[in-house]
């Protein structure tokens, strides 16, 4: 029984924004540390955040599947080493089920605006069903949920049907049409090779080449799955074991780019293997250091983009018609469908422009001028008792956001505590100490390929500046935020 019918409570201690893997988790570590009074409201009709809005065919983790689960909660029944999204999306419904926290789920419930009133000092949220006041405001809405359009000359005067990526219109069948899609990122390198059997010709509209490793995914036998549920232990040795592989990559990015070397050499024999025409091969080769932008994982997409019925197109789009895209030069491409996979907002938060502060200010206000900048990725000065899970810096370009998520669940969890044994009303991080936090990520970002790689990515936001990544290893990031630090905070006690 969930509360998406039932009405809202006027005021809970704690309000979780967002069902996916951070909210489902913050919903289990709260009522495992006795916070019992708390309400997560979903704006989606149920579990699973960004891996029940893409559903795009081919949509799957290009995260390992031992790694892309809680570590409380292990799955050994994962049929394939890197799982599809239907599976990862019945895995969040099945831990929220057994967690029995579904009753303090409310969906189809969307935050439209959250205030601090220092009156009370609580939060005062306002939701599409009704307010609600909070005493914490604990935000799980994901750095990738609003799909970002292009600005394309009129893209809105195409007459055939055109969707996102992340909105995917399973209502259209794509068999025998003319499609395009635009965007070669993560999305659209599992899209092409998914559709181009099926249709009758492609157009993959390319502005960027990037690196693109092989998956080398592979389906668990009986056995394997059996051994994992009998041996937990074995399971978790082998999760171990894909953590470090994957923790080896962040020297190579984050000190020196050089070390990535044999991944670079990876990435240009799986373009060797996929397309046998050097020219075609030519055109998908990356111009930057592997690893400035996200890296890619597929065995399929260059030998769809090496099928006859494909064509890549690296010609700059000038306008879209009613029937087509034109190119400089102006070539015009007839379609019948258009495919947008051309990624998210990530720079400026989605729900930044609706959470406002001690003074009014809402976070985008804050950060419009020097871009997101938290303490630890989780508080920010002004905003008391507001945590943020996956804030700024926080991204990962190597492994799984789900290691960042418990990290900071441990780390938020720790503050709750000492709220309530010091009797303490609110904490607010000192801005001595977010400067500092920021200053040393900013430092570090100097010699990162992010910053020195060569390519344009949207790691970085408007001014440059990368306060979507992490750029040190999981392990530290954990271990900085294992205790809830409170001589960096201001504490105010109830009493005051
Ligand atoms: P993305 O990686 O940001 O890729 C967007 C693509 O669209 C890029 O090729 C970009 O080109 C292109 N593009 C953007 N605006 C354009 C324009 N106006 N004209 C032409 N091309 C344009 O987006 P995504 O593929 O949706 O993936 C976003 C993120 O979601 C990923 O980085 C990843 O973190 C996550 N994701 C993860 C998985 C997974 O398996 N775990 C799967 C899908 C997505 P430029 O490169 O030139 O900017």
């Amino acid at each position: 029984m969930t509360r998406s019918d039932s009405p809202l409570p006027i005021s809970v201690d704690h309000l979780v924004i967002g069902a996916g893997f951070a909210g489902l988790g913050t919903a289990i570590k709260l009522a495992e540390s006795g916070e019992d009074d708390f309400l997560v409201i979903e704006k989606d009709g149920g579990i699973g955040g960004t891996w029940r809005a893409n559903t795009y065919p081919g949509a799957a983790c290009d995260v390992p599947s031992q790694l892309y689960s809680f570590s409380f909660a292990p799955n050994p029944g994962w049929s394939m080493s890197f799982s599809p999204q239907p599976e990862i999306e019945a895995y969040l419904r099945d831990v929220a089920e057994t967690s029995g926290t579904l009753d303090r789920f409310a969906f189809e419930t969307e935050l439209t605006e959250a205030r601090w009133e220092e009156a009370d000092r609580r939060w005062h949220v306002t939701t599409n069903r009704g307010e609600i006041v909070a005493k914490t405001l604990i935000s799980g809405s994901g750095g990738l949920s609003v799909p970002k359009m292009p600005d394309i000359d009129g893209i809105e005067t195409f007459q055939g049907e055109v969707f996102h990526s992340a909105r995917w219109n399973h209502d259209v069948d794509l068999t025998g049409k003319r499609v395009a899609i635009i965007g070669t990122g993560a999305s659209s390198i599992q899209i092409v090779p998914s559709i181009q059997p099926d249709v009758e010709h492609l157009d993959v509209y390319q502005r960027t080449a990037p690196y693109v490793l092989a998956r080398n995914d592979r389906r668990y036998t009986g056995v394997e799955k059996l051994l994992f549920k009998h041996l937990p232990g074995l399971q978790k040795a082998y999760r171990t074991a894909i953590y470090w592989a994957r923790e080896l990559y962040v020297p190579g990015f984050v000190w020196n780019p050089k070390l990535a070397a044999p991944a670079r050499r990876m990435a240009l024999a799986n373009i060797a293997k996929g397309i046998p025409d050097p020219g075609l091969r030519a055109r998908v080769t990356p111009d930057f250091q592997i690893g400035c932008k996200r890296i890619l994982m597929s065995n399929t997409y260059y030998p769809a983009l090496a099928a006859d019925n494909v064509d890549l197109v690296t010609d700059s789009i000038v306008k879209v018609t009613g029937d087509a895209i034109v190119t400089a030069g102006g070539v015009e491409r007839p379609i019948d469908v258009l495919i947008v996979a051309t990624g998210f907002q990530t720079t400026e938060q989605p729900i930044a422009e609706h959470i406002h502060g001690r003074d009014g200010h809402s976070l985008s206000d804050v950060w419009a001028e020097h871009g997101m900048a938290s303490y630890k990725g989780t508080t920010t000065r002004g905003f008391p008792n507001l945590f943020q899970i996956v804030g700024a810096n926080t991204g990962l370009g190597h492994s799984s956001m789900v290691l960042m998520i418990e990290s900071q669940l441990a780390y938020i969890t720790d503050a709750l505590r000492t709220m309530r044994t010091q009797d303490v009303a609110t904490i607010e991080p000192h801005r001595s100490a977010q400067e500092d936090w920021n200053d040393d990520i900013q430092r570090r970002m100097r010699r990162t390929v992010w910053s020195t790689g060569g390519c344009s990515s949207w790691y970085l936001d408007a001014h440059g500046k990368n306060t979507t990544l992490w750029p040190r290893t999981t392990f530290t990031f954990r271990r900085l935020l294992a205790r809830f630090d409170a001589e960096n905070y201001d504490l105010e006690p109830a009493d005051a």
